[in-house]
Formats: C-alpha cells, sequence, structure tokens
C-alpha cells in the first residue's frame, strides 16, 4: 500500500480489527449498490471514502429537487441528470482512488443475477418491494451477502443476509412476498432526511465489516429505528424452512450460479 493510501484511510487502519490486511480486503472489493437516492446516498459515500475498490451503482431515475431534502449524493447541478452518474461523479470526487460504474438501468431478474455473481457484496437501497425480492433472490442465486435497507416517515430497518451462510435466512424468510401488500412511498407519505442517513450509515458499516471480515454481521437480526422516539430494537428471526425462495437453495460449497 502507497503513502497515500496509507494516509487516506489511516483511521481505519489504526482500528486493530480492521488494519492493513481488512483496508486490503476493501481496495480489491466489488460492491452493487441498487438505488443511489436517500439510502444510497450515505451508503456509497462512506463505502468510496472506505476505499471499496469497486462501485456499481444502479439507478435509472434522475435527480429532481425534492430529492435534495435526503439525498446528499447529490446537488443542484445534478438536476435533471441520472443519478447514476450525477453519484459516480460525487464518489469519485471525494475518492479517485476507487473505480465506480454507473448503470442507468431497471434491472430485471437475469441482469439482477449477473451483476451479483460479478461482486462480493449487494446493498438493496431501492425504494420498493418487487426490487427488494427481485434483488434477494439474484443473491440467493448467487450465494452474494445483501445488506437491505429500508425507510419511511420516520421508520427505518435495516438486516444483512449473508446467503454464503446455510443458516442465514434471506430477506423473503422475513418478508414473505405478498401481491395484496400496500406499498409506502416517500414520494407521497414523506421520510426525515436524517433517517435515511442513520439506515444507509448502518448499511455501509454493515458492507465494511463483512468486507473486512471483523465483528458480527446483522445476521439474523432486523434492526430498526423509530427517529420520532429516537428508540432502536433489534428482533431475532430464523431461516424460514419453507420459504419460496431459498428453502431449496443448495449449499454454498455445491456451487451458486455466481462462482
Ligand atoms: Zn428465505
Amino acid at each position: 500500500m502507497d503513502d497515500t493510501r496509507l494516509m487516506r484511510y489511516a483511521r481505519h487502519i489504526l482500528l486493530d480489527e480492521l488494519g492493513i490486511e481488512g483496508q486490503e480486503r476493501l481496495l480489491a472489493a466489488r460492491v452493487l449498490i441498487v438505488g443511489a437516492g436517500g439510502l444510497g446516498s450515505p451508503a456509497a459515500l462512506y463505502l468510496a471514502a472506505a476505499g471499496v475498490g469497486r462501485i456499481v451503482l444502479v439507478d435509472d431515475d434522475v435527480v429532481e429537487l425534492s430529492n435534495l431534502q435526503r439525498q446528499i449524493l447529490h446537488d443542484i447541478s445534478g438536476l435533471g441528470r441520472h443519478k447514476a452518474q450525477s453519484g459516480r461523479d460525487a464518489l469519485l470526487a471525494l475518492n479517485p482512488d476507487i473505480e465506480v460504474q454507473a448503470l442507468v438501468e431497471r434491472l430485471d431478474d437475469t441482469r439482477l443475477i449477473a451483476l451479483a455473481a460479478q461482486v462480493d457484496l449487494v446493498l438493496d437501497c431501492c425504494d420498493n418491494f418487487a426490487t427488494r425480492h427481485a434483488i434477494n433472490r439474484a443473491c440467493v442465486a448467487t450465494c452474494t451477502p445483501l445488506v437491505s435497507g429500508a425507510a419511511i416517515k420516520f421508520s427505518g430497518q435495516v438486516s444483512v443476509y449473508d446467503l454464503r451462510d446455510e443458516a442465514s435466512p434471506c430477506y423473503h424468510c422475513l418478508f414473505p412476498e405478498a401481491d395484496d401488500l400496500e406499498e409506502l412511498r416517500c414520494a407521497t407519505t414523506g421520510v426525515l432526511g436524517p433517517l435515511l442517513g442513520m439506515v444507509g450509515s448502518v448499511q455501509a458499516a454493515e458492507a465494511i465489516k463483512l468486507i473486512a471480515g471483523m465483528g458480527e454481521p446483522l445476521v439474523g437480526r432486523l434492526l430498526s429505528v423509530d427517529a420520532l422516539r429516537m428508540q432502536w430494537h433489534t428482533i431475532r428471526f430464523k431461516r424460514d424452512p419453507d420459504c419460496l425462495v431459498c428453502a431449496r437453495r443448495p449449499p454454498a460449497e455445491a456451487g451458486c450460479s455466481g462462482d
């Protein structure tokens, strides 16, 4: 590692649990971030700042004025630009030491599987259930760890699905897909700006932990925050043996389609 990197990442390298070895892993890591909005903004900024070597940022939306209250990856100069491209520029301005690929796409199942297979980790920073479930299916199919976050109004939640680990639940184990589920969207219900910072930052922290191989990931635990009362809770949950998505997944060593 050269002097510039030693200096840039010094406060992470100083952490015994992370050190040079953890930093090398971050520099070698490839992460897919789906969504460059409220959650994707803080998550991507922290991962770029931490020196995650390759970030693939996906979003098919454009930056609007009403996004700027919370989507801190973008500023007034980005209005009307695609979020993936505006986000890539912001990440590279923060850290030109990394590679950022911007994809202006709405991903279908096949594309998600192809992308998940090329990365070490996926961050779900999207804003709708259909995409969340599609991301989960792709991560199950490719045994790729998934860090999933969500926030609406004053409520947020995060969990980690380490799909390399046979005991780990998947997103669908916890939130079975239901056609009649009413979806709350920020566009119509509102969301507290800093709440996205809290949830997105937890996602970034969990991603760094998973990549560096330190601590205990938030696997089998759902962390929730009520920002109005500023209360955090954790509930534990297990893999659903009858889960329609992961119940029949092959053991990781038997070979995922991502291997
Ligand atoms: Zn499952």
